[in-house]
């Protein structure tokens, strides 16, 4: 820095830093009534003493205009003292003061010279100590005003010590070369305490940039932690945390609140069909959606994959929770645009109240879990409250796996056989698999429950193999065109060396893999598709068939028909029940139909039960069917009989007429 700079810099630091200004002034404020006190005392202890010597003007009006200024600025000072300077009002502040500091200066000394000639040499020597002592005491009050520190010394001791030189008095002199002195070191003294001043401001105030900053970070990864960066909404962690709280003050207000679980019905699928970036645009849409049903004491959080809660902290009552609940599912079921074509989505809500249906918070959740698990299964797309029912669903869910992981499946696992029947030759062509469970505490266990139950806990694979072995066991004392349909879980294929195994008991068993045919449902399919891909390739691969179980129940579109190398699709029979008397599901069953005829693929009717449902699907072109009007599952000790009476049950159509 040049030394001109430097000089600059000296007087007009404050110039270019407006926060040292505030600080400066804050500062000063603290001095200001002992920097008037100095002033008054002094100025009236020598105004007095010259009352007989000087003229009344020097005496009493002069020191009384300046002691009046001095008040009129320390009552100034008063209505002031608590306001709050910015950078310009303290900038400007500074300088109005430096030009007073200047002013006062050039007006006491004036007076103090003015006064000298009056008075003897005591008098003369209490003006000297008048000037001296009151320098010393304003400049130290002046300390943090570097610039109205060093005016005011210069104008004193500059006027001061000149007039003393030119009186001629050796004492004088000696005075004026001593106050001189004092004034260079008064001088140094102010400029050494300024820079340390400045120093400790600047270093204040880069603590404190640095707190905000560490502040603001930590502000930051907070957001970043309690954020899901996908849809903006509060994660899972934001989610429990908020819920654990809200238990909390609900315990002690003794209020209540609900849960809400949301899952996307078909989310899956959009993201096997459009990709994942049309599937992350979607998760987008639906946060946009549930933010736009947010409203004072209504919370949503995207708690992971297709999976959103809610939390409502008014206690609401059924009926409110089930209209909020399907205001939040007609949002969610409003069509999405995907890559220039239109998804159908919906979303199921189960919701659970605290404290009424779980008193802890990880209760409450299971309980809007078990309430989501029960509308997943029967009402999709709705909202579901969480009741007793689902409650015992769950203790008849759990009691059901301990006996499963604890029962003997070998001796307890059993099948029954469903044929499948050829409309145009009248004659079974195949029969299905289908798995029983006869356990000694529980009885006779519905396959879809213990098969559901039996996959979320992967006991399935176990079941599948004894299951398996036995179908093939049968199957090979069959006619040889039969063909044994056996029916798969989602887990039974999700991975290639389960595939692989289910492959290896085909091979082994002696029956050739041509008879055998695998069912899959879609949702199964749907959970894993490139790995449902690969693992049904290979079992093609093998020789064995694949068949698309009950087509039409879950998401499945064309375009998965197509990329899944199936060689059979089973209609459900939901589609079945009313074919003979709602036109939708005859136009349903048809397209279906017509669909297998152009990909070249074999298509079973499940679930007829009535002559007239099979004449109307023969007549739309159907030639397997399935269904109690054929044959109910029958054990395997009466598949013999039954295959032996076959040809004459053909004529049960016809009878039934
Ligand atoms: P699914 O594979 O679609 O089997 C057909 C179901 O429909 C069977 O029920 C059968 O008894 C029933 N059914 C057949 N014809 C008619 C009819 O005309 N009317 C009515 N109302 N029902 C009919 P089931 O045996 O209770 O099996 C239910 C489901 O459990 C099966 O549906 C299948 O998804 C699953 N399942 C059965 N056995 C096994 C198995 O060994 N392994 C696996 N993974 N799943 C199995
Ligand atoms: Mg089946
Ligand atoms: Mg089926």
């Amino acid at each position: 820095m040049g030394r001109l700079a430097r000089l600059r810099e000296a007087r007009w630091v404050t110039e270019s830093d407006p926060e040292l200004a505030c600080s400066q002034l804050q500062a000063f404020s603290r001095q200001i009534p002992l920097l008037y006190f100095i002033l008054l005392v002094n100025t009236m202890a020598v105004a007095v003493t010259h009352w007989q010597s000087a003229p009344a003007w020097l005496s009493i009006y002069l020191p009384a205009v300046l002691c009046t200024l001095c008040i009129v600025r320390c009552i100034r000072w008063w209505h002031v003292r608590h306001r709050v300077l910015t950078g310009d009002t303290a900038e400007a502040e500074l300088r109005q003061v430096t030009w007073l500091a200047g002013l006062f200066g050039v007006a006491f000394s004036a007076w103090s010279l003015l006064l000298f000639p009056y008075g003897t040499a005591f008098e003369q020597a209490q003006v000297a100590f008048y000037m001296a002592t009151t320098l010393v005491g304003c400049v130290f009050c002046l300390m943090h005003l570097r610039t109205a520190a060093l005016l005011l010394l210069s104008i004193v001791i500059l006027s001061f010590s000149t007039f003393l030189v030119f009186t001629g008095y050796p004492v004088f002199i000696a005075m004026a070369i001593d106050m001189t002195l004092v004034g260079v070191a008064l001088a140094v003294i102010i400029q050494l305490y300024y820079r340390t001043f400045a120093d400790v401001v600047h270093a204040q105030r880069e603590l404190q940039a640095s707190q905000q900053k560490t502040q603001r970070l930590s502000d930051d990864n907070f957001r970043l932690a309690s954020i899901d960066s996908l849809t903006d909404l509060p994660n899972r962690r934001s989610f429990f945390a908020s819920l654990r709280a809200m238990a909390e003050q609900s315990l002690a207000t003794g209020s209540g609140f609900n849960v809400g679980l949301i899952d996307l019905d078909g989310f899956k699928q959009v993201n096997d069909i459009y990709g994942h970036a049309s599937g992350d645009l979607v998760l987008q849409e639906v946060g946009s959606r549930l933010l736009a049903q947010a409203e004072p004491g209504l919370f949503f959080a995207r708690l992971g994959g297709d999976e959103f809660g809610v939390l409502a902290q008014q206690r609401l009552s059924d009926e409110a929770l089930v209209e909020l609940g399907q205001r939040i599912c007609d949002a969610l079921s409003a069509p999405y645009r995907v890559a220039g074509n239109i998804a159908e989505l919906s979303g199921t809500i189960g919701w659970a109240a605290f404290p009424e249906a779980g008193k802890t918070v990880a209760q409450v959740f299971e309980r809007a879990d078990a309430a989501l698990y029960f509308g997943k299964e029967s009402r999709r797309g709705k909202p579901v409250i969480f009741s007793t029912e689902h409650e015992t669903r769950i203790r008849r869910s759990s009691l059901v796996t301990q006996e499963l992981r604890h029962a003997d499946l070998e001796a307890e696992l059993l099948l029954e056989f469903q044929p499948i029947y050829d409309l145009l030759t009248r004659r079974p062509i195949g029969l299905e698999a289908l798995g029983r469970w006869h356990n000694t505490r529980l009885g006779a266990v519905r396959p879809e429950e213990f098969i559901r139950i039996a996959e979320r806990t992967e006991l399935i694979l176990h079941i599948t193999e004894v299951l398996l072995h036995k179908a093939l066991d049968e199957a090979a004392r069959w006619p040889c065109d039969l063909f044994l349909s056996f029916n798969l879980s989602a887990v039974d294929i999700s991975t290639s060396a389960r595939a692989r195994r289910l492959i290896d008991i085909v091979a082994a068993s002696g029956v050739p893999p041509q008879r055998v045919s695998f069912e899959i449902t879609e949702t199964a399919v749907t959970r894993d598709f490139e790995q449902a891909r690969s693992s049904l390739t290979m079992i093609k691969q093998a020789g064995c068939r694949v068949s698309l179980d009950d087509f039409g129940t879950g998401y499945s579109s064309l375009s998965y028909v197509h990329r899944l190398p199936f060689d059979t699709i089973k209609i459900d029979r939901s589609f079945v029940t009313d074919v003979d008397s709602n036109s939708a599901s005859k136009k349903i069953v048809k397209s279906v139909l017509d669909l297998c005829r152009n990909l070249g693929l074999e298509c079973v009717v499940e679930g007829l039960e009535t002559a007239s449902q099979a004449e109307v699907v023969q007549a739309l072109g159907a030639r397997a069917v399935q269904g109690y009007l054929f044959s109910r599952p029958m054990r395997a000790c009466a598949v013999a009989a039954y295959l032996h009476t076959a040809p004459g049950q053909a004529y049960a159509l016809d009878a039934q007429r």
